[in-house]
């Protein structure tokens, strides 16, 4: 069997890796130039994922993904901030999760590192052909390639989804987000507010004006873990990201150069404590960046015997959740399983579809109360209410219960 996967991002990797490991032969297509051509920023991977992963990579690659990133111990708790700076709630993580924390690039590197003999870079997919011998998959710039089984993990807008289901698989979430990276400074590590040194915190502002910020700051051994090894080292940062409505933008974002959206952030963010404006106005040069939030349009089941699709390509999700790439390994890791595990292909994506359309939906609703909240908090009154009593009164609730709890 040979399988064609469309996007070599997090979950063709991971898929690739989960079928070289039981010995399917699987060759994946990118439009981009390289694995280090990778935009994006700081990546939560839920401790599922860990462990799917865990079934997939070789302990080399596994090992090296937990070396670039923080677990638990950069996420003892998520904090509630409001706009000047005040931390309103503090919701503690269970003591026994241990998530992983890493960086989009280190985690698409490492991926891709053992994998580049299958990797077609630089080609960009345009349709494919059903034959009688299997699936012929067309390119903008290069030849056609035929394979057994073909798997659409081309990310939100995907084009294999939009011509196996003839729609889109996206649906816009109303809200946009800009994110940029500041470095962390001994300036920040000192002027940053305090509880975002245990884990990520969000800052609810007027107009349904939101940031979410986190800390990465990974500790490495030492130089010598960087001989002969797949460990990618980051100096440590801070993500933030201001998320509005979509109504509450002036001009179309995409259009917008990095510098302009770093200006457009400080506009929504103008009666923001000066903390916040700070750590926008010093972020790394060219690499702020917009995101539209994006909800699946219709996702339900559909019927093709050799096609089929995982990840952002059929369940885009708000990283509100943080779950959209770690349920794309877990899409990647399932699916590849299934492949091995029954008689025939069509059985094998007829029960990889069948579970995912049980557990993606649950993911996809872990992103909706902040976006729920984020248009509730428009209305300043009820913005106010949350700030100045909800929000303390469930901190203190939940601060006694943990006391408790403790003895
Ligand atoms: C700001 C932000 C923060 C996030 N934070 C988190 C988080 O903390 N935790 C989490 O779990 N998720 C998070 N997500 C979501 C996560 O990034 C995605 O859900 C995840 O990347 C999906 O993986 P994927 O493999 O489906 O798609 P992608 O990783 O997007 O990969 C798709 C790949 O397909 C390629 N491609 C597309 N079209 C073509 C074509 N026509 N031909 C060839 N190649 C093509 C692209 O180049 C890309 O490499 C976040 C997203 C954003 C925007």
């Amino acid at each position: 069997m040979r399988v064609g996967i469309i996007g070599a991002g997090i979950g063709g990797l991971t898929l690739a890796h989960a079928l070289s490991s039981q010995h399917i032969e699987v060759v994946l297509f990118d439009r981009d130039p390289a694995s280090s051509c990778t935009g994006g920023y700081r990546l939560h991977l839920s401790e599922e994922a860990l462990k799917s992963l865990h079934l997939a990579l070789p302990a080399e690659t596994e090992h090296a993904l937990r070396k670039s990133g923080t677990g638990k111990e950069t996420f003892k708790q998520f904090s509630i901030l409001d706009h000047q700076g005040q931390t309103k709630l503090r919701i503690r993580q269970p003591d026994h999760s241990d998530p992983l924390m890493i960086g989009r690039l280190p985690l698409r590197t490492i991926l891709a590192s053992q994998l580049e003999h299958q990797i077609r870079w630089d080609t960009h997919f345009t349709c494919y052909e059903e034959a009688d011998t299997g699936i012929r998959l067309h390119f903008a710039n290069a030849e056609s390639e035929l394979v057994d089984v073909l798997v659409g993990a081309d990310g939100v807008n995907s084009a294999v989804a939009r011509q196996l289901l003839n729609r889109k698989t996206a649906k816009s979430a109303g809200v946009t987000a800009i994110a940029g990276k500041t470095r962390l400074t001994n300036h920040f590590r000192s002027s940053l507010y305090k509880d975002l040194f245990i884990g990520p915190g969000f800052a609810a502002g007027p107009q349904g004006i939101g940031m979410f910020l986190s800390v990465h700051d990974p500790v490495y051994d030492g130089p010598q873990e960087f001989v002969n090894s797949l460990i990618v080292h980051e100096e440590p940062y801070l993500i933030w990201s201001v998320a509005a409505l979509d109504e509450t933008f002036y001009t179309d974002l995409k259009e917008l150069t990095s510098g302009e959206l770093q200006l457009e952030s400080l506009r929504l963010l103008h009666d923001w404590d000066q903390g916040y404006q700070e750590l926008v106005n010093h972020s790394v040069e060219g690499e702020t960046a917009a995101f539209k939030f994006w909800f699946p349009s219709n996702l339900s089941a559909w019927k093709h015997n050799r096609i089929t699709l995982v990840g952002d390509a059929v369940h885009p999700m708000p990283p509100t959740g943080g779950l959209g790439a770690s349920t794309a390994i877990i899409d990647a890791v399932h699916l590849a399983k299934m492949l091995n595990e029954q008689k025939d292909i069509p059985t094998a994506l007829h029960m990889y579809q069948k579970a995912m359309l049980k557990y993606a939906p649950k993911a996809i609703d872990e992103a909706r109360p902040p976006l729920f909240w984020q248009r509730r908090f428009t209305n300043e009154w009820i913005r106010k209410f949350a700030m100045s009593i909800l929000l303390p009164a469930v901190d203190q609730a939940l601060s006694i219960n943990d006391r408790f709890r403790k003895k």
